[in-house]
């Protein structure tokens, strides 16, 4: 689908919701794309990318942003410890905080580093065993300590189970951050944007929806 149609659905929706027009982030994730998508998404002026893996970032953005001015990527898969420098050098925002040692590390590296990527939370909503992500029961526990070691903390990140119903889950998130005092809320996919966008999301992580179908890596 054209970057355009989805941002007049996304403008649609915020109407919908009573909500600001603009006051959603577009974050198109374009994980495995291959670079003419991406290239063609840059050239239509949008700035706003996503990707899942460091790794893949790291081989991939570098060179768009020799080409290209403004680039805000945000990582939204994943984190190991081993790769938080690197992912603190490429990125502008991590959505994927998910557990103590990373956030320490994440701490002790914007000490030395003098800076630090705006950091969202993950919430396993769905509490599933395989999904990472803090328990929402932990989750404000989390925060604070968080909060505690100086990192910015900007939101909360979610990514519901398949086949249950995603309002659930997106509200659920929203009630967790409204708690924590937390703005940020980054959920909704290609298939549930507006459902997100209805129940607060600040940014939304699309994908396949603007780029087409992922090619299997
Ligand atoms: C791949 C991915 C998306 C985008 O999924 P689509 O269904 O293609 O829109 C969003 N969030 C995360 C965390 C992802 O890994």
């Amino acid at each position: 689908m054209p970057l355009d149609d989805i941002k007049t659905r996304i403008a649609a929706a915020e109407q919908a919701a009573g909500r600001v027009a603009g006051s959603t982030c577009l974050i198109a994730v374009s994980k495995v794309q291959p670079a003419q998508r991406v290239e063609a998404v840059l050239q239509q002026g949008h700035r706003c990318f996503g990707e899942n893996r460091v790794q893949e970032a790291a081989g991939k953005w570098p060179d768009f942003r020799e080409h290209y001015d403004g680039i805000d990527l945000h990582l939204i898969g994943p984190l190991q410890t081993n790769k938080a420098r690197q992912a603190m050098d490429l990125c502008n925002a991590i959505h994927s905080v998910d557990r103590v040692k990373l956030a320490g590390t994440l701490a002790r590296l914007a000490q030395e580093r003098g800076g630090c990527p705006d950091l969202f939370i993950q919430v396993n909503t769905g509490e599933e065993v395989q999904k990472a992500g803090i328990l929402p029961d932990d989750a404000d526990a989390f925060v604070a300590s968080c909060r505690g070691m100086d990192l910015p903390v900007v939101g909360l990140m979610c990514i519901p189970p398949v086949g249950e119903e995603p309002a659930l889950h997106f509200s659920l998130l929203a009630k967790i951050a409204a708690r924590n005092g937390l703005d940020g809320l980054s959920m909704g996919m290609s298939a549930d944007f507006e459902t997100a966008i209805a129940l607060g999301a600040t940014h939304v992580r699309v994908g396949s929806a603007i780029f087409g179908t992922r090619v299997a890596p």
